[in-house]
């Protein structure tokens, strides 16, 4: 954590374009408040032009850290001193950690998916398929792979983004890696192995609770655990069919809730209460939905 003094804050934050719609500011801040940390999380709109000179003004100011988000998390590496292996791999930061006047690079999104998954799936030995293969499949992929996923196998519509994540799994990773074409209705017998954890890993589902995504939900067995990132819905219509059919299931708010746990844990050392955080995310997710 930042030096401090009695009257010094500790502060952390976010960088984005646009900015406005940004509910990750409403549960910091109330994991701060409910641990009565000293501690501020400031929802800033920096533009790209401006990204160099605001990661310079928070290490001027101090700043224990910042959260980058659209459209940062690829263009700010080349401000950082260092990256962490999974965001390395990932090939994305979403979170900065000054440590030691270092700027590290993080992703905290596949950390958060993983530890969403606690208590539902362990992943060791799983055998994981991801749909999509954007930013938030690519962090998915990552981690469980690191997490010890047996296979991780990828399906996407465009094929160039799948495979060179297939590759990245294959060549620094120790599970297997299949991709595989998503054209209609997929049908998990493409892939000829069960699977234990499906995660949709697409914008299929956001701000639409009857968004479909292209799944031949015959082909999912009740054994399999179905995950989501969607956060807003979190009963996205995926989560709800799969729950029909006697899957267990995870929303995209327990993700979201963990990868901020996670930052602010990097951040300031502290364990926050994720109850109060998913709370005060619902909160403010009903206030903009
Ligand atoms: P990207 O734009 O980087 O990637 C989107 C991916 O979804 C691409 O692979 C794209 O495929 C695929 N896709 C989009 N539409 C369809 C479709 N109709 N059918 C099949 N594939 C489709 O987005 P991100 O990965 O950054 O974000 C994806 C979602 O993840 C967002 O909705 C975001 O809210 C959520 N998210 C949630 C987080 C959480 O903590 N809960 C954290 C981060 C993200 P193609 O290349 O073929 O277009």
């Amino acid at each position: 954590m930042a030096a401090q003094g009695p009257f010094v804050s500790t502060i952390t934050g976010s960088f984005s374009h646009p900015a406005g719609d940004n509910p990750t500011v409403a549960m910091v801040e109330a994991a701060y408040r409910h641990h009565e940390l000293d501690a501020r999380y400031l929802n800033c709109d920096v533009r790209d032009v401006d990204l160099a000179a605001a990661v310079r003004g928070a290490v001027a100011m101090g700043w224990a850290g910042f959260n980058c988000s659209i459209p940062h998390k690829l263009a700010v590496i080349e401000h950082l001193d260092e990256l962490a292996e999974s965001a390395g791999l990932i090939g994305a930061v979403n979170c900065v950690v000054l440590r030691g006047g270092r700027l590290v690079g993080e992703n905290t999104d596949g950390q958060g998916f993983v530890a969403s998954l606690a208590g539902v799936v362990d992943l060791t030995g799983a055998r994981v398929v991801v749909l999509g293969s954007g930013g938030a499949a690519r962090a998915v992929a990552v981690e469980s792979a690191l997490a010890g996923a047996l296979s991780v196998d990828v399906v996407s519509r465009s094929a160039g983004p799948g495979r060179s994540l297939v590759e990245v799994l294959r060549a620094r990773t120790g599970a297997t890696s299949e991709h595989a074409g998503w054209d209609g209705d997929l049908s998990l017998d493409v892939l000829g192995h069960d699977v234990d954890v499906l995660v949709n890993a697409t914008p299929i589902g956001l701000g639409d609770a009857e968004a479909r995504v292209p799944l031949d939900l015959a082909s999912v067995p009740p054994s399999c655990v179905v995950a989501d990132v969607i956060p807003n819905p979190p009963r996205t219509r995926l989560l709800r069919d799969a729950s029909a059919r006697g899957c267990r299931t995870v929303d995209g708010l327990g993700m979201l809730v963990a990868q901020a746990a996670h930052a602010i844990r990097l951040w300031t050392g502290l364990e926050p209460d994720q109850a109060v955080m998913r709370a005060a995310l619902e909160r403010a997710l009903g206030q903009i939905a």
